[in-house]
């Protein structure tokens, strides 16, 4: 049987409530979360070492450069990266990790770690992503503007997704999200080694 951890990549467009989802999804059910490195800004309550390692392009680029990242993006206008240690060694662990990153990144995920999970999640229409951006009231019109440009982007890689969430309700978001994660680690771990061995041991009772 496989022990590595799993592997759990979720995007969504920008305002799709996403980050809740995750947030519940690491509290509820103690998934790992890896924190990304960016060159954003803080948003007012977000603190160095939990949302985000905020960094300056400078450091951003050292990490780069010394492969500290599994993956990096750049989105609308800053950088944002996967630091690799953390993941590494989680996954080798035994701990499930999720990623939450935007889709270039998780299309590099996916070359890199083909059994990886990719889940997408939505809000049910354009018009409550812009709201619930507008709503957030922590972005300027003119980079809201720019995400919902990305968005439009982005919808053109959905298709790459294992899995698309529709977030109208929260609570039902969070519990589809974790069945998918929890029959794909099934499916993932029903392999025939594990068969193999239940044969001999079978055999040998
Ligand atoms: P925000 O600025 O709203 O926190 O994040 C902007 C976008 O960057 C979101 O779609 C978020 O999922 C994505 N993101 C956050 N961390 C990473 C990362 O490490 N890599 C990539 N590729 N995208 C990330």
């Amino acid at each position: 049987m496989n022990k590595d951890g799993f592997l759990i990549v979720i995007s969504g467009f920008s305002g799709a409530g996403k980050g809740t989802v995750v947030k519940r999804l690491v509290e509820e059910y103690g998934y790992s979360l890896s924190i990304s490195a960016t060159t954003r800004a803080p948003r007012e309550g977000e603190e160095d070492g939990r949302e985000y390692y905020f960094k300056t392009v400078a450091e951003f680029q050292n990490l780069i450069d010394y492969n500290g990242f599994i993956e990096w993006a750049q989105y609308v206008d800053n950088y944002y990266g996967t630091p690799r240690k953390f993941v590494e060694q989680e996954m080798k662990e035994g701990r499930d990790v999720i990623l939450e990153i935007e889709v270039q990144g998780a299309m590099n995920v996916k070359k890199q770690y083909p059994n990886a999970l990719l889940i997408f999640i939505t809000a049910p229409d354009a018009k409550s992503l812009k709201d619930r951006l507008a709503g957030r009231g922590t972005e300027s019109e003119e980079i809201i503007n720019k995400r919902m440009k990305r968005a439009a982007q982005e919808s053109e890689d959905i298709d790459a997704y294992d899995y698309i969430a529709i977030n109208d309700d929260i609570e039902e978001c969070v519990k589809t999200v974790h069945s998918i994660i929890v029959s794909n680690k099934c499916l993932r771990d029903n392999n025939l080694e594990f068969i193999d061995n239940i044969k001999g041991e079978l055999k040998a009772l």
